[in-house]
């Protein structure tokens, strides 16, 4: 049996961490690539905890947007009562929380991704928890 070493982190100790969990126990292992704001100096977060970023982003949009929505309908839409603005309204709901769903499951998703570990533990760590057995 084959023990791969680990490779010492060559370039990547010059360049700075991603910060996410930075004040934690688990701070993330991967280099910073990208700016979290436009107005930050330098790059701040990883690859894929920048993809995370901008996801939760899109599904505050849709959550906050579906908000707005209900309250509108709550509100001068019942005021108004005109069944056509109702059934538009209701359109316009079933869309954003469907968007709403796709943003956070994709969230989730890219969540998952940004929290895992190093390659170099050895396992796959994006599967199943079953079904894995080391042989
Ligand atoms: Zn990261």
């Amino acid at each position: 049996m084959v023990m791969t070493e680990t490779q010492p982190p060559a370039d990547s100790e010059k360049l700075p961490r991603c910060r996410v969990g930075s004040k934690a126990e688990n701070p993330c292992w991967r280099p910073a690539v990208e700016k979290q704001f436009p107005e930050d100096e330098g790059p701040t977060l990883c690859a894929e905890h920048a993809r995370e970023s901008s996801l939760i982003e899109d599904s505050d949009e849709w959550q906050s947007a579906l908000y707005a929505i209900e309250e509108w309908k709550r509100g001068p839409v019942v005021e108004a009562r005109s069944g056509y603005l109702e059934r538009l309204v209701w359109r316009m709901l079933e869309e954003a929380r469907e968007e709403f769903a796709k943003a956070s499951a994709a969230a989730y998703a890219a969540k998952i991704l940004a929290d895992q570990g190093p390659p170099e533990e050895g396992e796959p760590r994006l599967t199943s928890d079953s079904g894995l057995q080391c042989g």
